[in-house]
């Protein structure tokens, strides 16, 4: 009993450390993607679903990984949470998005606003409305242009109020990331005057199969708008989704049925307008 054992507790052992073996690996790599430029930015349009226009544009990031071609951010952003090299990453695309900006506006384009991911660590480690306006500023990009997403627990910290509001000041609009997977109270959302919720893609998915989906999108279409609040749906994939949001006067749809994610093209924005149902 007690060699097996030993036997067992080392061939784990040799398991983890060939876990943490990769893991170190990855986290090298990564350091040495954000050190040499290796991102892309994708956009994926949103849409009013009334008029069809597009209003935003989402940025979400990928990695060029020179020998694995590219690699979506769910393989990814996770590892550069843990490590901190999210700040590095954050800031990075934040540039990248300011940099494509300036590159349409000096074409003559007429631009659309860009929403960027901000994560977690990123919102409460570093002075983000610092960081964006000196992006902002080194580009000559005007603040209207920009977005930012982020998740209900992220600003869950005592600072939080207040980083908001310095964003909010220099002109940046506040989404708030899959609504709906978190924890904010009522009072919270009332106190802090966001701009846009963006209900998660699970509840969007939902919404055929029950009468149980369609009402609690109802209500937070209804408290949303109740507190000035404007609703967009993620993840709208079908044209009975549209009919039903539309009836349900959502705002507005992202989502596979209107684009999936693009590189930017020279003649960005992606700007045909949708014709929806
Ligand atoms: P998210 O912010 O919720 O972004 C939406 C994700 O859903 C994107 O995946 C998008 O491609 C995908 N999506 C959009 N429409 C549909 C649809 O109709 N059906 C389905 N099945 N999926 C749809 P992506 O690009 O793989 O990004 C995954 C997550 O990675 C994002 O979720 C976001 O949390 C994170 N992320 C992406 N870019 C950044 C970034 O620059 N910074 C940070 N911190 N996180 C990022
Ligand atoms: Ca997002
Ligand atoms: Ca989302
Ligand atoms: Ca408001």
């Amino acid at each position: 009993v007690k060699l097996s054992g030993k036997r067992n507790y080392r061939f784990y052992d040799a398991k983890y450390s060939d876990v943490l073996r990769a893991r170190t690996q990855k986290e090298e790599e990564l350091r040495y993607a954000i050190e040499h430029n290796q991102f892309v930015v994708h956009y994926q349009p949103r849409v009013d679903i009334f008029t069809g226009i597009t209003s935003s544009m989402e940025a979400l990031v990928r990695w060029a990984h020179p020998t694995k071609g590219l690699i979506g951010p769910n393989d990814f952003i996770s590892l550069a949470e843990e490590t901190g090299l999210i700040l590095r990453l954050g800031e990075l695309v934040i540039d990248l998005v300011c940099a494509q900006l300036a590159h349409w506006s000096n074409r003559g384009q007429e631009l659309v606003p860009v929403s960027v991911n901000v994560s977690s660590r990123q919102f409460n480690e570093t002075d983000v409305a610092n960081i964006i306006s000196s992006s902002l500023a080194r580009h000559n990009i005007d603040p209207k242009h920009v977005e930012i997403e982020l998740t209900e627990s992220s600003m869950m910290g005592e600072a939080a109020a207040d980083a908001l509001a310095s964003i909010q000041k220099i002109g940046i609009k506040i989404l708030v990331d899959d609504f709906g997977t978190g924890y904010s109270s009522l009072s919270q959302l009332q106190k802090m005057d966001f701009d846009v919720l963006k209900v998660d893609q699970a509840f969007t998915s939902q919404l055929e199969a029950s009468e149980e989906g369609t009402v609690f999108f109802k209500t937070i279409i209804t408290m949303a708008h109740t507190l000035g609040m404007k609703v967009v749906a993620e993840g709208v994939e079908n044209i009975e989704q549209v009919k039903i949001l539309k009836d349900l006067k959502c705002d507005e749809i992202q989502g596979f049925y209107i684009s999936k994610p693009l590189p930017p093209s020279e003649k960005q924005p992606i700007l045909p307008r949708f014709f929806l149902p």
